[in-house]
């Protein structure tokens, strides 16, 4: 069962203390960056919420907490992207239907729709209804890194609970704690400040990635690969996780130059940060953000994105 991370208990806290005096709205909003943990925190309350008997944290033993533990608790509602690239509306109704359905286990209802931001407009329209007459004993949680990216008018009606992450000496101990080995400080840093992502992320395999897509984009940069070259080698890859690479290591190479070393969080790429900036001028290298963050959104809007085809453009950007 995923337990709350030590960063949120000030968030965990607050939100457990309106459940106790009945005042947790039903709508919630609970936002926060790719990795901070939100995952963690929207099941412990569900399962804080669907508890006989909850304390600090649900008790892990009644019935309701056995059927969590199991998955299979008739009153916990997940809504999900299932083979669309967004949340359709059949599945909002569907979660309308079974708010409107007896608690099967005869306390409260628990749902969670994530990530929220994938909800289209004619699902969010749907779902804006259900927020404004709520049901009786059901909380419906939103899940979104871009709460941004939702109708304001869905923001309005839930309470928000923003999560974040851990500061930095937290992070670090908190790492030391897992049993994390390496240059912590380090990995930390290539993580973009998230733990979490350390442990779910920087295994080797990654860690390899990252150096090839360094090496490559120098060679690029120098004529010695073309864009076609680069993207067949690293098609075979996680095409977010090349192109997220790949983002971070020009923008790494950008504040290179701008504030010097000082200023790099890829302490171990510096020489390759270096070479890089010589050899590529920096609208070549802001035409390639912009083409990694337009690839981003057609791989996340596009089902069955031509991956090859994809990293060519964005490469070729760089020429
Ligand atoms: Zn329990």
């Amino acid at each position: 069962m995923s337990q709350l991370l030590p960063w949120q208990m000030d968030a965990w806290n607050r939100t457990r203390a309106q459940a106790v005096e009945k005042k947790l709205p039903h709508g919630l909003l609970l936002s926060g960056p790719a990795d901070s943990g939100k995952s963690e925190f929207v099941d412990q309350l569900a399962r804080y919420l669907l508890c006989s008997d909850p304390a600090d944290e649900a008790c892990g033993q009644c019935s309701q907490c056995l059927l969590n533990e199991a998955g299979t608790h008739p009153d916990y509602l997940t809504v999900t992207l299932e083979d669309s690239k967004q949340i359709r509306i059949e599945q909002i109704r569907e979660l309308i239907e079974w708010t409107q359905q007896t608690a099967q286990q005869g306390g409260g209802k628990f749902c969670v729709i994530s990530p929220a931001d994938k909800l289209n407009v004619q699902s969010s329209n749907a779902l804006l209804k259900c927020l404004e007459e709520p049901p009786a004993e059901t909380t419906i949680c939103l899940v979104t890194n871009e709460p941004a990216r939702l109708l304001p008018t869905i923001r309005s009606r839930c309470q928000q609970i923003i999560t974040d992450h851990p500061k930095r000496r937290d992070a670090i101990s908190w790492l030391q704690l897992q049993n994390v080995e390496g240059d912590l400080a380090l990995l930390l840093d290539i993580a973009g400040g998230s733990p979490l992502r350390v442990v779910r992320t920087m295994n080797e395999d990654y860690l390899a990635l990252r150096t090839e897509i360094s090496t490559a984009l120098t060679a690029l940069s120098f004529g010695q690969l073309s864009p076609i070259g680069l993207a067949s080698t690293l098609s075979s890859h996680d095409p977010v996780q090349v192109l997220d690479l790949t983002y971070s290591f020009i923008l790494e190479s950008m504040k290179y130059e701008q504030a010097g070393e000082g200023q790099v969080s890829a302490k171990d790429q510096v020489d390759a940060l270096a070479s890089f900036s010589r050899a590529s001028a920096v609208n070549h290298r802001q035409a390639l953000l912009d083409r990694v963050n337009e690839a981003k959104s057609s791989l996340s809007s596009t089902a069955n994105a031509n991956t090859q085809m994809l990293l060519e453009w964005v490469f070729a950007g760089a020429a």
